[in-house]
């Protein structure tokens, strides 16, 4: 997000353009310009009241003086001449301006334009993109119920309508601030969760080796008992005895056995104990 102007200087390019606004229009571009700021599009309110005489002005562009025709609309016919209405461009990093559809100044992969008209809807704009006959992509409007001929009747909108839309910018303003109020405590509260699952890791880790090293020396000792306990190849000072014990069918196999049995055999047969039929004979 790259958004180089401060909120504060991105509502004064457009502060011109706001005055003129019925109340509640004006709280709703206000509004606009610090939600749209807030998800990193700075716009601009390129129109909001055109006077009687600049609408008249605009309609003779393409007609009478020079240049291309640009509204349909005589003084009096567009919701801008009771300043009800507004339309906006982007401003982009180096001060211009854009109506650029699809660009994402922001890079979050929502076209900025799109960012501004979900906004703007939910404070209440109808947007002229909408609109079945033609498009207006930049125009947002808050007529109250009442066309441009109620208008030029002199029909406005009554205090209780103004207050009740003032009201709701008031509530989606308050929501959106909760809203980031709840992500910053939820934020901290993952912050807090998480130092508890890492010392615990910590502990459970060092537990581990713990334990890793208890089993490895387990393992050692096992294997020292196992290899003092049996040995392959009997010791030749225990042949006579074995040979003794076998002879007397004592012993089924000469080997695979203890020391400690090897020795308890040696004792017996020097003790005279382990002696053979065929030895008894000599
Ligand atoms: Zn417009």
């Amino acid at each position: 997000m790259q958004v180089s102007l401060t909120l504060n200087q991105v509502k004064a390019k457009s502060a011109s353009k706001l005055s003129g606004l019925l109340s509640a229009d004006r709280a709703a571009a206000e509004a606009l310009i610090e939600f749209a700021y807030a998800h990193g599009v700075p716009i601009v309110i390129t129109q909001g009241l055109r006077t009687i005489p600049e609408q008249d002005g605009l309609y003779a562009q393409g007609r009478t003086t020079k240049g291309q025709i640009v509204t349909n609309a005589k003084g009096g016919y567009s919701y801008h001449n009771f300043g009800v209405a507004i339309d906006f461009a982007l401003l982009l990093p180096d001060g211009g301006v854009s109506w650029d559809t699809k660009r994402d100044g922001d890079g979050d992969g929502i076209a900025d334009w799109d960012e501004v008209v979900a906004d703007a809807k939910r404070l209440g704009w109808e947007w002229g993109g909408d609109w079945n006959t033609f498009t207006d992509l930049p125009h947002f409007e808050m007529t109250f119920g009442l066309s441009t001929a109620d208008y030029r009747a002199g029909k406005r909108p009554t205090q209780a309508q103004l207050d009740k839309a003032i009201a709701k910018i008031k509530q989606v303003k308050e929501e959106a601030d909760e809203l980031s109020a709840e992500d910053k405590k939820r934020i901290s509260d993952l912050e807090i969760q998480n130092k508890a699952i890492m010392m615990a890791l910590e502990s459970l880790a060092n537990s581990k080796d713990v334990l890793k090293g208890q089993a490895l020396q387990q393992a050692g000792e096992i294997k020292a008992l196992k290899d003092k306990a049996s040995i392959d190849k009997p010791p030749a000072w225990a042949q006579p005895a074995i040979k003794a014990a076998v002879d007397a069918g004592l012993l089924d196999t000469p080997s695979g056995s203890s020391y400690d049995f090897y020795r308890t055999l040696t004792v017996l047969h020097r003790a005279g104990v382990l002696i053979t039929n065929h030895e008894g004979d000599k």
